[in-house]
């Protein structure tokens, strides 16, 4: 099926779902009480791990919300990071469950939380929204990239492009998380190739979780390289530094 059909009826069957949902009282996703039209139950959903005051730049709490010292001394390529929740529990529970089970309906559930928060932050909208790719591989074996997903409603939300080709990672680099935090950016130089002219765009990278920053440091540098003025990242949820 060419790509073009697959990606149509793929988001007229997402849209048929989504109304199906919202026309059916719902089960919280988190402790199965009734939560109305929602994902979550407004008790769950007020109990959610918030991030603090953090540098703006990269999420990292800081005592008033200031720049951190890590991005004073080396200030990564991304402008910065929108972050919704602290990714604790049970936040993390719900990222798994979207990530890994399929779970597609909180893609719209990540997609407000982040829109909340980039609300409270009054930045100007970007020109284009970039989901952070998937190795070719790993799309296949999960049918789906959750960061596109989360995109493709922030999208609709904002009627902002969302890039559906031409940026890629390169290479299935071994997953993130079975790295320690010191080898993760070596690990994905250069995985990521963007064959747009990004030109005095400004751009927002969207992502589930942001954990040292790596993957999306390295994405930022190559899509300035390939003329974004701005680069911001999007995140549902970040990852405390260890104390
Ligand atoms: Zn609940
Ligand atoms: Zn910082």
């Amino acid at each position: 099926m060419s790509n073009f059909l697959g990606h149509a009826l793929d988001s007229v069957r997402r849209s048929a779902l989504d109304a199906a949902r919202r026309a059916l009282p719902q089960r919280c996703e988190l402790c199965a009480g009734a939560s109305g039209s929602e994902l979550l139950c407004r008790g769950c959903a007020r109990s959610l791990p918030r991030l603090g005051p953090a540098c703006p730049v990269c999420a990292s709490p800081t005592n008033g919300g200031e720049v951190c010292g890590q991005c004073i001394a080396h200030r990564p390529p991304f402008d910065a990071t929108v972050a919704a929740f602290a990714y604790a529990f049970p936040v993390d529970r719900l990222m798994h469950a979207f990530k890994y089970h399929g779970r597609l309906a909180l893609a719209e559930w990540g997609a407000q939380a982040i829109l909340a928060a980039r609300e409270r932050r009054g930045l100007a909208p970007p020109a284009r929204l970039i989901a952070l790719p998937l190795s070719h591989e790993r799309q296949r074996e999960r049918g789906y990239n959750q960061a596109f997903e989360i995109g493709r409603v922030l999208a609709r939300q904002l009627s902002i492009a969302l890039v559906r080709e031409g940026v890629r990672r390169e290479r299935a680099s071994p997953p993130q998380a079975a790295l320690p935090w010191a080898q993760r950016a070596k690990n994905v130089r250069g995985a990521f190739e963007c064959a747009l002219d990004l030109k005095g765009l400004s751009v927002a990278i969207v992502d589930d979780v942001m954990t040292t920053g790596a993957s999306l440091a390295e994405l930022a540098g190559t899509l300035k390289r390939a003329g974004a003025t701005r680069v911001e990242n999007w995140i549902v949820a970040r990852t405390l530094p260890p104390a």
